[in-house]
């Protein structure tokens, strides 16, 4: 093993990842992480008698985690298996408007074209070609920079192909030039919501999502925990120490560089570089520290991102046949973003179903006992767990409300509150500290935002940020390529820190 040590603070999937490829260059890395398990919000529930999704249930861009496999000299599929989806999602608006969208841009075409007419099907493919433009241009100019800078971008892409896209533009008009029907601008508006922000203040990059889950969404054998569990058994076989229950209560910095962390315990662990996987708004609260305060730019509670009440439960369903993903839409989509904006729970919500025993037909598997199925229900809330958490009959009101939404688009569902687990802004606050309950990180409102998110690189020397609250943004392969990148910055820095003072860094470890 080699002398030098990182300290990564966070078993989410963007701290894994970069504990994996560090642990297998030889690295002595330890990850503290204050949950029990890996995976932050890659979690699981067992609110009956199995366990079940409860955070994120699309899989897109597998390509990044099988990078961050390749870097550790293995191959994704000796460690996961995933089958391409042919059916991406099905949408309902009322129990006779349903649309399903397909991997396949002509099949969906066809499907618009059915549902809205000839014209609504043209809009669909000026819009993918659109989307895939967008694409292009910011995928490596951009998203897989360790820094989101501007000029950089200007450089990479061009004058001529950035202003090609339209960068200061909003998301909601830009769709109503491709669609005229309501329903399809409010699907494809809600691809603004995977980054936890309005469709309505959203800039129209944001189409490059669309363009992201059209080009394939996976299903990951075993549920989307099991990505966790593998890179994080991965990184622990090539050396990484994973410490649960170990919570991080500050970073330990001396002359202005980051020295190693301290434990909730008094533990302190020093380190030669220190990977920030929490919310990078925990840094900026004073959350580890008045030296780490200052190491990212401040992050304002306005700016958050959205939350979400989740239920996972074990149910029995009826009437519209569910696939893997189904969205049921609400008949009022301005009111719902106007209400989460004023703080509020929403009185009209879009509610999201992942149906986890079936496949993307809808086929229950083979192994999926009858009756009772296993549910996660995601619906949009305000990140305001920390400052005003919505009171018990709020969220009562919402729930019936959410179970209302199904029944008009057909869907009976007969579940027990037994075997129902609910996760409230509140809860997410606590699991993930100084965000309220926000999933992802600040929200992308205007276009300035992308460029706000923090790099690799804090401003104190020797702390690195990782994560879905950092550049390129949330999402589990954005995230897992922001550790990715992490973990580059880190050996490039530490291999000059090296070579400048011309011997190995001074070994030692844990200091309780
Ligand atoms: C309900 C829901 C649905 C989602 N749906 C999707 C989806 O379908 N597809 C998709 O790609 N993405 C989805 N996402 C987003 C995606 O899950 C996240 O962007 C991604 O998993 C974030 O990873 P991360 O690396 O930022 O780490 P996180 O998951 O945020 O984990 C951070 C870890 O740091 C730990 N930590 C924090 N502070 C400390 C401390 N002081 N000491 C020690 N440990 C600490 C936390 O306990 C946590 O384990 C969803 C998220 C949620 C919640």
């Amino acid at each position: 093993m080699r002398s030098e040590r990182v300290v990564v603070v966070g078993a989410g999937i963007g701290g894994l990842s970069a504990a994996l490829i560090l642990a297998a260059r030889g690295l002595n890395v330890t990850v503290l992480e204050r949950a029990a398990t890996p995976g932050g919000k890659l979690r699981e529930a067992t609110p009956g008698t199995a366990r079940i999704d409860c955070g994120p249930t699309v899989l897109t861009m597998p390509d990044v985690l099988a990078d961050v496999f390749a870097d550790a000299g293995e191959s994704l599929s000796a460690h996961l298996t995933l089958h391409p989806s042919t059916v991406l999602a099905r949408h309902a608006w009322s129990e006779t408007e349903r649309l399903d969208l397909f991997a396949n841009i002509d099949r969906s075409a066809d499907a618009i074209g059915v549902l809205a007419g000839a014209a609504e099907a043209r809009g669909f493919l000026e819009f993918c070609a659109r989307a895939r433009r967008i694409h292009q241009t910011l995928d490596r100019p951009f998203m897989r920079r360790p820094e989101p800078s501007m000029t950089g971008l200007l450089r990479r892409a061009g004058p001529r192909a950035l202003l090609g896209i339209s960068p200061f533009g909003r998301l909601w008009p830009a769709l109503g030039r491709h669609f005229r029907d309501p329903r399809l601008q409010q699907l494809f508006g809600r691809y603004a919501t995977y980054c936890g922000s309005s469709p309505f203040l959203a800039p129209a990059t944001l189409m490059l999502v669309a363009h992201v889950e059209q080009s394939g969404v996976w299903l990951v054998e075993g549920g989307m925990h099991r990505i966790a569990a593998a890179v994080a058994s991965l990184a622990a076989a090539r050396g990484a120490r994973i410490r649960y229950g170990a919570e991080v209560a500050g970073i330990v910095a001396a002359r202005g560089r980051c020295r190693g962390v301290r434990l909730a315990d008094g533990e302190r662990i020093e380190a030669d570089a220190v990977l920030c996987n929490a919310d990078v708004a925990a840094l900026s609260s004073g959350a580890f520290g008045g030296p780490a305060r200052s190491a990212v730019a401040a992050t304002s509670p306005a700016r958050r991102s959205l939350s979400a009440l989740t239920w996972a439960l074990e149910a029995d369903t009826a009437g519209l046949e569910l696939l893997r993903h189904t969205v049921f839409f609400s008949p009022d989509y301005p009111a719902e973003f106007a209400d989460l904006r004023a703080g509020r729970l929403p009185r009209a919500p879009t509610v999201y179903v992942c149906a986890q025993d079936r496949d993307d037909a809808g086929r229950r598997s083979a192994g999926a006992a009858a009756g009772a199925e296993r549910l996660l229900l995601i619906v949009n809330a305000p990140p305001t767990g920390d400052t005003r958490p919505s009171s018990d009959s709020e969220i009562r009101q919402c729930e019936t409300q959410t179970f209302s939404e199904l029944r008009r688009c057909g869907l009976v569902m007969h579940r027990r509150p037994e075997r129902t687990e609910l996760t409230t802004p509140a809860g997410f606050a606590r699991l993930f500290p100084a965000t309220g309950g926000g999933l992802y990180g600040q929200a992308s409102h205007g276009w300035r935002a992308t460029f706000r998110r923090p790099g690799v690189r804090s401003r104190m020397p020797g702390l690195y940020l990782a994560g879905g609250s950092t550049h390129p943004g949330p999402g589990v392969p954005m995230a897992a390529l922001s550790g990715r990148m992490a973990a580059a910055a880190i050996l490039q820095d530490l291999a000059s820190t090296n070579r400048s003072a011309g011997t190995a860094i001074a070994g030692g470890m844990s200091t309780p």
